[in-house]
């Protein structure tokens, strides 16, 4: 029985979690007190309230059925990873005795040899240590049989002090924006302790029956379908999105909500999304690196429960061709640490000084590092998906809502535009709930959305951690307002308001070439943006390629949150795992052609030809029709055999680059190609074959089970 069919949500929420409210119960009032000031102010934290913090957090991990505990880290493959350690040890009398202390909870060492590095560490240097990030608060997993196991969330960097993982870099970005953040309010006398990034992810997903997914190798080994002919009813119809929730669907994430929960998460919102077998979960937001890690726990949480269902979790950005795609958008805003929206208009923007800039900020921010923001959203698997109808294509630009952008166009012009802003009000018409409305309509088709109070980047694909973009998202905005406050600390206070609406001028006729307001999709914007000198990088290999400009390392040294080595690192990291995983892919093609596909069309030809040799004895034409379909038949066939034989040697030949840049580049045009061509052939062949010789499950199959 589900706990949410005896208790209230709020009875068990956050149950797992060693939160704020169980810190408390678990520790003396004046460790709370210290851990709070180390957790909230970033204080250093001290060898005997370590040691308190642990001996607090195995109690309660004890208590609630942790036999073990792992320090969780985010290395650079994308995933998580974690390795038990139980709570025993062995006294001095050679008693069993449980044992935490607080080196065991600030620090670990994990061997490092085994994760990606980027060519940072040696293999001499294996040694890689885990850092205990406290602001992320540990938390119990229990598996099916009830085991716990007390998760330490940490930071992982290598012996030489190179961050090894995608948090280390975020957690430094958050600071940089913290710091220019309280620069500028500083000089704006807006009072605050600190500048927090707020990040709330909505996830989307499909879901489909396991028998399915167990029968496609393609699924199984990458995640997507690498053929498969559409079905007579696709989306057309729009009929699925926000649809009633079925039964099975529905139990599936009641399942999730209740696991979620407990872990603290705050799931809020589910609907079915646009594409059949699609749906969509979203969190409440928090902080950046706390939205991170529990988009990693909903992401495997919904995988799990997923698998409890005899259901299967697909996270890919396109599992299937021609249907729509999964994305992670990602809300972000800043706030103070009493809760201000730096992001918010309030009911006179063009007066809210704080909002202009920051605002503005942002803008300049995606339009000068636009080639990051591009990158940051960069895969194999998010190329399917962007540019096709359904999400935003890969030219980088801001819808603003066109209110928005008239009240920047008055500003640059030099108009009084508060009276204007009055006006909207004055008609009935609330100037705030009317952009969000209109933002909901038009703001699909741009990859980063000004939604009222946040920026919604939508173009992150499914199965990415939110942490790359909120790091590129956090330094772009940090640079640009450590040029606003440079500037504006210059300025004598009585001539303040003169040069912050100068410099907002500035800023944003420089750099409003990026705001879009029309349809993202359409064929006139990709011209358009090439007419404004947008940089379009259209695939994931181009994009990479960006990461080491020179401005873009300049700002990531400025800024304290990447080094070049670590830069280059990442860089390498990505053009491997995109090669690795069309590699992959295009092993996974091979291998279904070849042991089922190829077959089974030799065998459809075998029962062709006995049937026109049945019927030629019979009369002359009877068999036209078996004959005209066994020529087609074989035609494919023959196309099959030569392409799987042309990607074969493609793929070798990418092999034997010894250049990881050429190796992607040649993997990108010719094998990615390739199988594209050959997914023609299947998926026609497909159309043509009976269904009990066609040796997979079809589209049909696939996303309409019951
Ligand atoms: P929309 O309809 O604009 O997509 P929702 O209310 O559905 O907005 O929110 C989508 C996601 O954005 C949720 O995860 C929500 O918690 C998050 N969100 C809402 N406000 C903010 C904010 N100020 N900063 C960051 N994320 C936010
Ligand atoms: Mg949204």
């Amino acid at each position: 029985m589900r706990i949410t069919e005896s208790k209230k949500i709020t009875d068990f929420f956050g149950c797992n979690v060693f939160d704020d409210a169980t810190m408390k119960k678990y520790l003396s009032e004046s460790a709370y007190k210290e851990l709070r000031e180390v957790i909230d102010q970033g204080k250093q934290l001290g060898k005997e309230l370590a040691n308190e913090v642990a001996a607090a957090m195995k109690e309660w991990a004890s208590q609630n059925g942790a036999t073990h505990y792992t320090h969780w880290f985010q290395p650079l493959t994308g995933t998580t990873a974690e390795k038990h350690d139980s709570f025993i040890a062995l006294d001095k009398n050679g008693n069993t005795v449980l044992e935490f202390t607080g080196s065991n909870l600030r620090k670990g060492e994990a061997d490092a040899s085994s994760f990606p590095s980027g060519g940072i560490r040696a293999t001499f240097e294996a040694r890689g240590y885990t850092i205990w990030d406290c602001s992320s608060p540990a938390f119990i997993k229990r598996s099916k049989n009830g085991t716990g196991v007390l998760y330490i969330p940490t930071a992982f960097c290598s012996y030489t002090g190179d961050a090894l993982d995608k948090k280390t870099p975020l957690l430094k970005s958050m600071e940089a924006i913290n710091k220019q953040g309280l620069r500028l309010l500083k000089i704006l006398g807006v009072q605050a302790n600190k500048v927090i990034v707020n990040v709330g992810g909505e996830q989307e997903y499909f879901l489909i029956d396991k028998k399915d997914f167990n029968k496609r190798d393609d699924l199984r080994f990458t995640g997507r379908t690498l053929f498969g002919a559409l079905p007579p009813k696709g989306q057309e119809k729009n009929d699925q999105y926000y649809a009633s929730i079925r039964d099975r669907v529905s139990d599936f994430m009641a399942d999730v909500d209740e696991e979620l929960w407990k872990l603290g998460i705050t799931a809020k919102t589910e609907h079915n999304e646009a594409a059949p077998a699609q749906h969509e979960l979203a969190p409440i937001f928090s902080v950046a690196n706390l939205a991170t890690d529990q988009n990693q726990l909903i992401m495997e949480t919904l995988k799990k429960v997923a698998e409890n269902h005899n259901l299967a979790c697909l996270l890919h950005e396109k599992p299937f061709a021609n249907i729509n795609g999964s994305g992670k958008h990602c809300n972000w805003s800043l706030s103070t640490d009493d809760g201000v929206n730096l992001l918010k208009p309030g009911s006179d923007p063009s007066h809210n000084r704080t909002f202009l800039l920051f605002f503005t900020a942002v803008i300049a921010a995606v339009d000068k590092y636009s080639d990051l923001i591009r990158m940051s959203a960069a895969s194999l698997g998010n190329e399917a998906r962007l540019g096709g109808n359904e999400a935003p294509p890969a030219i980088i630009s801001v819808y603003t809502g066109e209110d928005m952008e008239k009240m920047f166009d008055a500003i640059c012009a030099g108009e009084e535009v508060g009276v204007r802003v009055k006006e909207y009000i004055k008609s009935g018409v609330n100037y705030l709930a009317e952009l969000g409305k209109d933002t909901s309509d038009r703001n699909r088709t741009a990859p980063i959305a000004f939604t009222g109070n946040k920026f919604e980047f939508r173009m992150v694909g499914a199965s990415a951690t939110l942490s790359t973009p909120c790091v590129i998202l956090n330094t772009t905005t940090a640079d640009v307002l450590s040029d606003i406050c440079d500037r504006l600390e210059k300025v004598k206070p009585n001539e303040l308001d003169g040069a912050i609406v100068d410099l907002v001028k500035e800023l944003y006729t420089k750099h409003s070439r990026v705001v879009f307001n029309g349809n993202g999709y359409s064929k006139e914007w990709s011209k358009e943006a090439r007419r404004r000198g947008l940089e379009v990088l259209e695939n994931s290999v181009d994009a990479y390629e960006t990461f080491t400009r020179d401005k873009n390392v300049e700002l990531f040294e400025k800024h304290k949150v990447m080094t070049r080595r670590e830069i280059e690192s990442r860089q390498a990291i990505y053009l491997d795992n995109y090669i690795k995983s069309a590699g992959i892919e295009a092993e996974t093609l091979i291998m279904m052609v070849k042991q089922n596909i190829l077959p089974a069309t030799m065998k459809y030809q075998s029962i062709l030809a006995s049937q026109i040799n049945a019927l030629n004895l019979v009369a002359p034409n009877l068999a036209d029709v078996q004959n005209k379909h066994l020529l087609n038949v074989s035609e494919l066939l023959n196309m099959l055999d030569n392409r799987i034989e042309k990607l074969k040697f493609a793929k070798n030949t990418a092999g034997q680059s010894k250049d990881v840049n050429k190796q992607a580049i040649l993997v990108r045009d010719q094998v990615l190609t390739l199988m594209d061509s050959i997914r023609e052939v299947i998926d026609k062949l497909e159309g043509m074959m009976p269904k009990d010789i066609w040796p997979y499950p079809t589209y049909s199959d696939i996303l309409f089970y019951n």
